[in-house]
């Protein structure tokens, strides 16, 4: 029997999910046992027509990784997407659109003009614009061009399972391969996690107060922060709108929860949520105080949606088309 062929791929994100991938360890040698891996740039040598040649669904399963910014991130996306049985958005950018689409606040022509014009590291007096086509000599090359907004896999194309993390930790990876490899897939839609928020395995939990009463924010650098809960040393912390199944690794090694794993199924938005609870929870009434407690938090977008701009229900800054 052939074995289930298997395919990564990575678009606008770090790399980080593919070193996860990695991470599995001696574990990458039995999935490799078990799978054909048919596509995986990252190392190996694979080509686009290759895949393009492969019959539509024979691949069993596409890990992808990364939000859609590109011309090319989405016609790959359509093309596994066709090619595959399963889609799984694999990691928070693919997820809920994570860090690269924080650029969800400015337009396309805001973010060429700022790196390719006026961004101080620039030679003064040098603007050269990245071109997406030049002709030379009768010959014609093409580059991919950016999207006006940033979007998750599945706003672009139908979606099976999603894993989440930034990036997904090995053992919530392994959870995935595995149900894959023994058929036992949850319903079509699962994001694979506990469905319950990251407070509740937090070893800071007994900590945190019932009630709050902020009088002031600070950021974790601006702070002596001991082993109490972050929230109730005044340090916003994304755990109580955050799915858990990272095991809290940022709060057990000293850092407050950024939120990456999402919300859970019960969070419309995971900032909005976060927001909602903090804005009334505020110690001052008069709204001159509100600001002034609220001043703690410079970067508002960066600090609630700092991986789910795409998939809140804001998404983006302005109202931009989404194509070129
Ligand atoms: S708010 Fe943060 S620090 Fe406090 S219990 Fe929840 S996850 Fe832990
Ligand atoms: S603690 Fe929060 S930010 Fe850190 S890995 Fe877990 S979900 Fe992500």
């Amino acid at each position: 029997m052939s074995k289930p062929k298997v395919a990564f791929y990575w678009c606008a994100s770090c790399g980080g999910c593919e070193e996860t991938v990695v991470d599995l360890a001696e574990d990458i040698l039995g999935v490799v046992e078990k799978v054909d891996i048919v596509l995986w740039p990252v190392a190996m040598d694979f080509k686009y027509k290759d895949i393009e040649a492969m019959a539509d669904k024979s691949i069993t399963a596409t890990f992808l990784n990364g939000a859609i910014r590109s011309t090319e991130q989405e016609e790959m996306a359509r093309l596994l997407r066709r090619k595959s049985v399963y889609l799984i958005a694999y990691g928070a950018c693919a997820h809920t659109g994570g860090i690269p689409a924080l650029a969800n606040q400015f337009s396309r022509e805001q973010i060429l003009k700022f790196n390719y014009e006026d961004a101080p590291t620039l030679v003064k007096g040098e603007k050269t614009r990245p071109l997406t086509s030049f002709t030379e000599e009768g010959r014609t090359v093409s580059l991919p061009a950016l999207h006006n907004v940033v979007r998750t896999l599945d706003q672009v194309v139908d979606v099976d399972y999603y894993v989440p993390g930034c990036p997904p930790t090995p053992k919530i990876t392994r959870a995935a391969v595995n149900a894959l490899l023994e058929g036992k897939l949850p319903p079509k839609g699962t994001v694979i996690g506990p469905d319950h928020a990251l407070c509740e395995e937090c070893e800071r939990k007994d900590t945190k107060p019932d009630k709050w009463d902020f009088v002031e924010f600070k950021r974790p650098h601006q702070k002596l922060m001991d082993e109490k809960c972050f929230l109730a040393q005044g340090v916003v912390c994304m755990g109580p709108a955050t799915r858990a199944g990272c095991e809290a690794q940022c709060t057990a090694g000293g850092m407050p929860c950024t939120g990456c794993f999402g919300g859970t199924s019960r969070v419309r938005d995971q900032g909005a949520k976060i927001l909602s609870s903090i804005c009334s929870n505020i110690a001052a009434k008069e709204e001159d105080e509100i600001d002034e407690t609220l001043a703690g938090i410079p970067d508002p977008v960066g600090t609630f949606y700092r991986y789910g701009l795409a998939k809140s229900i804001l998404r983006r800054k302005m109202n931009l088309p989404t194509n070129p």
